[in-house]
């Protein structure tokens, strides 16, 4: 009868385990920080430990950010992202349009996660309207990585949220965020054209391809070309006036804190009126003689 039941209970606790188990502490020789990652068995100590030595270049250059995150890293995928409870996932092999990115734009796209890091990081100390925003994610992170799974569901938490009257905090620094991450990559290189060369990609459907142009610091972007349905584009006429302020990188710290200060400046405006940011051609006008 014992037997049995042990049986029956191994039967049941076993399928759970194995999901969770897919992603693990990684055992390498060379890495500073195992306990920092979990990751799945495709996954080389050669790439954990390439992206340990990105942080260490960006938290050289700027200072920032100060604690080094959670880390899901994957062997494959589209996505990566990085969220307020300081948990990142990316990929060894990141992949876009079918087709995966070379080395050189895997490590772009880690630069531009570890960029919102640093957003998050500072916002956290300048805005406390996202304290409420910040604990749901912070508990979000904490259940995804006790469970070692990305996808864990945290519906319960989230749906919270979603409930909680601080969902325009969260929405506003959105668009921000974006621009400053690509900043981020654009000033840890010291590459006027790094968020154009990473996004570029030789499957890019034609119609994107129009697109991808939006995110050069490098390339003047009138008004009226900024994208209100897209954080990544709704701030695009901003970043030539960035590009032509800001590069060749002479300062970067410097830089970083004074953009930084621009941008939270124009966001803490917005949330003081109680506003939600609508139209990119308005926010963008009120945004670019702050740069200059
Ligand atoms: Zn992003």
């Amino acid at each position: 009868m014992c037997k049995f039941l042990l049986l029956f209970l191994f039967i049941l606790v076993v399928p759970v385990k194995a999901r969770s188990s897919d992603y693990s502490i990684p055992i390498c020789k060379n890495l500073v920080r195992p306990q920092s990652f979990l990751v799945d068995s495709g996954v080389t100590c050669e790439s954990i430990e390439r992206f340990e030595k990105i942080f260490q270049t960006v938290q050289r250059s700027l200072g920032l950010p100060s604690s080094f995150p959670r880390v899901f890293f994957k062997s494959t995928g589209y996505e990566s992202w990085s969220t307020f409870g300081n948990l990142i996932l990316v990929n060894q092999r990141q992949m876009s349009w079918d087709q995966a990115k070379t080395n050189d734009q895997r490590d772009m796209v880690w630069i531009h996660e570890i960029g919102h890091l640093v957003f998050q990081e500072m916002l956290k100390k300048d805005f406390k309207e996202l304290d409420c925003f910040t604990k749901y994610m912070e508990q979000d992170a904490e259940e995804k990585w006790r469970n070692k799974n990305p996808l864990f569901d945290t519906s319960k938490i989230l749906n919270s949220f979603w409930s909680s009257k601080c969902k325009n905090a969260r929405d506003l620094q959105t668009s921000y965020s974006e621009l400053f991450a690509d900043f981020i990559v654009s000033t840890v290189l010291n590459d006027i054209n790094a968020p154009l060369k990473y996004m570029q990609n030789l499957n890019t459907p034609q119609s994107e391809q129009i697109k991808i142009l939006l995110y050069d610091f490098g390339s003047q972007h009138p008004i009226d070309t900024c994208l209100n349905e897209d954080p990544h584009f709704y701030f695009a006429p901003s970043r030539s006036v960035i590009g032509s302020r800001y590069f060749p990188v002479k300062r970067a710290k410097n830089n970083v804190i004074e953009l930084y200060n621009v941008l939270k400046d124009d966001l803490l405006l917005y949330n003081s009126k109680g506003q939600s940011l609508s139209d990119c051609k308005v926010a963008n006008l009120r945004l670019i003689p702050k740069i200059k």
